[in-house]
């Protein structure tokens, strides 16, 4: 008997390559095609811009295919999870960039679409769709980050409106960023249930950021500070003192995305190439052709291996995820091991460049090797950001696996 759902998505995939191949800008076909690189993140600052990525941006939006399973209501493509995967699909094969990288898509609109109401909904989600804000994530303070509960910024109740002062720390792009979903302490009596979810337009008088460098002398991180910032009693999401539950959520899809990112070798030095033929060039080969290292070849197929099991797994959890309410805290398994082949895999790219691969800047290096170097030190945040290896790993224990609090 025939598969009339078989069919249909396959009529769907033929639609949608081409669609994707009419529609991309042509500048982008060309691999040397001038972009801003912060045009992938959108935002206000590209308002008016024609830069191809925008443009690109605009049209794979106007079909809500930035968002390709969030409702159409929302300006989202409303399509079923296996339209949306072969959507992703048909994006990699065809070789296009990604529309849009958004906090607002992979950890905001998520949580928005569970627990704001119909108003916060309809004012955010298509601005997120459309890459019109870009978002920052206001969690970590300097005294509350494993600890996030911990955190002090204060949010008064003023009458007609919010009133909020404290400071947030490694707030990634937030000197970038137009609104700041945030965390804020609503009630100083208790801890978790103190806790309020609040979003935060940066263009408010009494916000400031002050960037952070980074080891690998990148900048992406900044200390933000609230001093008598007033914002709209209508932008706390879901009821006063529940933030906590709706922070626990966001931080499931944080963990689930970033996990994905390292697996394309996002901060970890796979934009240098593939490991394999780099540790070929740079240590020789035997007489078979194969890596002339028999030990550090052993270490780099294992990492090859680690990562293409988990590259398939991720890819099931994912699927999962989308067929059913959403991520789970079995997220932090995926963080967890995503962050260790990413670190193994920089640390294996440094090794094979020898002194090659301990460049800084300058001449003396090519610039594979000094994307190598930068690299290697960026992937020591993978293990810190989203929730430490170690924080992740008492997830794990508690919430997958039912193990008791040690004594
Ligand atoms: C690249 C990067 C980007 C980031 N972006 C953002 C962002 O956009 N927004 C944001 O809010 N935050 C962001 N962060 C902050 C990040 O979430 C925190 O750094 C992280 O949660 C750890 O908190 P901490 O730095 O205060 O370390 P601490 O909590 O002080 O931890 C210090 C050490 O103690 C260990 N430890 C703490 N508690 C336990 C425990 N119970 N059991 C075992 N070990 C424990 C930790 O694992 C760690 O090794 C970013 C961090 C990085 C590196």
């Amino acid at each position: 008997m025939a598969d009339f759902g078989a069919d249909k998505l396959e009529t769907f995939r033929a639609e949608a390559s081409d669609w994707l191949k009419a529609n991309y800008p042509a500048e982008l076909r060309d691999p040397k095609a001038k972009t801003d690189p912060e045009a992938i993140w959108g935002g206000r600052a590209f308002a008016g811009s024609d830069d191809p990525q925008i443009v690109w941006m605009r049209r794979v939006a106007v079909k809500g295919w930035t968002a390709p399973t969030w409702p159409a209501a929302y300006g989202g493509g409303g399509l079923s999870a296996a339209e949306a995967r072969i959507v992703e699909q048909e994006i990699a094969r065809g070789g296009y960039r990604t529309p849009l990288a958004s906090f607002g898509l992979w950890m905001l609109g998520p949580v928005l679409l569970e627990f704001a109401n119909e108003q916060q909904k309809q004012e955010h989600l298509p601005k997120i769709v459309r890459g019109e804000i870009r978002w920052c994530q206001g969690y970590s303070e300097p005294g509350a980050g494993s600890d996030l509960a911990g955190l002090q910024t204060r949010c008064e109740d003023k009458g007609d409106h919010w009133l909020i002062n404290g400071q947030k720390i490694w707030t990634s792009y937030a000197n970038k960023a137009d609104w700041c979903f945030c965390l804020v302490r609503t009630d100083t009596t208790k801890k978790h249930e103190g806790i309020s979810f609040v979003l935060i337009d940066m263009a408010s008088p009494g916000v400031e950021t002050r960037p952070i460098k980074l080891i690998s002398g990148e900048s992406p991180f900044c200390e933000t500070f609230f001093t008598d910032v007033k914002i709209p009693k209508g932008n706390m999401v879901g009821p006063l003192n529940g933030g906590w539950t709706i922070a626990k959520r966001l931080l499931q899809y944080e963990r689930q995305n970033i996990s994905g990112g390292f697996g394309g070798g996002g901060g970890a030095g796979g934009a240098a190439g593939d490991l394999g033929q780099i540790a070929k060039r740079y240590v020789g080969v035997d007489d078979s052709g194969a890596l002339a290292d028999a030990d550090l070849r052993a270490r780099i197929t294992k990492n090859k291996m680690d990562f293409q099991a988990f590259g398939l797994t991720t890819a099931r959890i994912a699927a999962e995820s989308r067929a059913s309410n959403g991520p789970s805290a079995a997220t932090s398994i995926i963080k967890y091991a995503a962050a260790a082949f990413a670190q193994e895999r920089s640390e294996l790219m440094v090794e094979a460049m020898g002194n090659h691969g301990l460049g800084w800047e300058g001449q003396g290096f090519s610039p594979a090797e000094l994307i190598a170097t930068h690299g290697w030190l960026r992937s020591k945040g993978n293990s810190i950001e989203g929730g430490t290896s170690e924080v992740n790993i008492n997830v794990v224990s508690k919430r997958v696996l039912g193990l008791p609090d040690p004594k």
